[in-house]
């Protein structure tokens, strides 16, 4: 359970910045041992939003700021980005990036000319999102758990009313997050499926939704959680694991394991926003298996279920039943794996759940 975020930084002397830093330190360290106590005390906590969100979520700070243009000071423009307290984006999340004019035809556009940012090896165009009186454009960029810590510039190129380009650049620094460890016993059949090979197998057959990019957001706001039901995070999001205790079976968990507390298989799994049926099908290590195309490259995965509820091209709104909760695949007993991919790239499905910037 527990996660720490690091940071690195180097300060010389001791001013009332640093001081008031060193007291929250302090608090957050107190709080964190408080935490860890209090798991330790419950066998089995009923996990609830709030306290996912608070504990294994940094803090999500909406960071809007006008950009001036160099001349003519009249004209600026919105550059929202979910960055934490510490202005940065740990490893594992998704940053979120917004760009919208204050004014209608500020900012111009057309198909094949859309506003295109550059972050580490992610380059892709900001589209147009709807819902909003002057024009708004989003893109999300993934932060892998194997992306290096260390800052990289993010560049957003755009023409404005003028026809000239606009650059804004901003450095954001991605923290390291010291992911947990868990080695897992596999008994009888489940023993064959210890290694990597039915996972290859597997993403052979979801390579094509893996790569879906739909060039238009499905969804608006929150997401929701994929069951409505009391259930544990049994696996966290990122923790290193292994198999029978063999180093070689060493990967990182890709999604979130949540298990329903009445232990049954059954429950009903439901889609935590709207979107497209892009794979239904019975896999090796993953089981019975609904993906579904959020677009803007943002995917997402139900794996181990014991009954699939739709077909593929199926457009579902939030809420919509995908299937239920099972053991199929290589799973020791009833439980959601829930995953989210944005490029290919798995993320944190919690960093969908607090409030997003459009
Ligand atoms: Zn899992």
């Amino acid at each position: 359970m527990s996660k720490a975020t690091g940071k690195n930084s180097i300060s010389f002397g001791l001013n009332r910045g640093s001081f008031l830093r060193g007291q929250f330190l302090v608090l957050v360290i107190l709080l964190s041992s408080l935490f860890l106590a209090a798991c330790g005390a419950l066998p089995a906590p009923a996990a609830d939003l709030s306290s996912l969100t608070s504990a294994n979520n940094p803090v999500r700070v909406e960071d809007v700021y006008p950009v001036r243009p160099l001349q003519g000071a009249a004209v600026s423009y919105k550059l929202g980005l979910n960055l934490d307290a510490a202005g940065g984006i740990a490893q594992g999340q998704v940053l979120q990036v917004t760009l919208q004019a204050n004014n209608p035809g500020e900012l111009a556009w057309s198909a094949g000319n859309f506003p295109h940012l550059t972050f580490g090896a992610t380059s892709l165009d900001l589209l147009p999102v709807e819902g909003s009186a002057t024009p708004l454009f989003a893109a999300y960029v993934p932060v892998g758990v194997e992306l290096a810590a260390q800052p990289y510039p993010l560049e957003i190129s755009f023409t404005d009313e003028t026809g000239a380009t606009r650059l804004l650049r901003r450095v954001i620094e991605v923290e390291k997050v010291d992911f947990p460890y868990q080695d897992l016993t596999l008994d009888g059949d489940l023993a064959g499926l210890a290694d990597h090979q039915a996972d290859a197998y597997d993403d052979t057959q979801l390579a094509g939704a893996y790569q879906t990019f739909s060039p238009v957001r499905l969804w608006q706001g929150d997401w929701q959680l994929p069951l409505n039901v009391p259930w544990a995070l049994t696996t966290a999001f990122g923790e290193q694991r292994t198999y029978n205790g063999q180093s070689d079976t060493l990967y990182y968990h890709e999604g979130v394991d949540m298990g329903p507390l009445s232990r049954q298989a059954g429950d009903l799994v439901v889609s935590p926003a709207a979107g497209r049926v892009v794979y239904v099908g019975d896999l090796e290590a993953r089981g019975l298996t609904v993906a579904l195309d959020h677009g803007l490259g943002v995917t997402s995965y139900y794996f181990h279920l014991s009954q699939i509820s739709v077909e593929p091209g199926q457009v579902v709104a939030a809420g919509d039943l995908l299937g239920l909760v099972g053991s199929t695949g290589r799973a020791t007993g009833p439980h959601l794996h829930w995953e989210v991919r944005v490029q290919g790239t798995p993320v944190d499905p919690f960093a969908f759940l607090g409030a997003p910037l459009a």
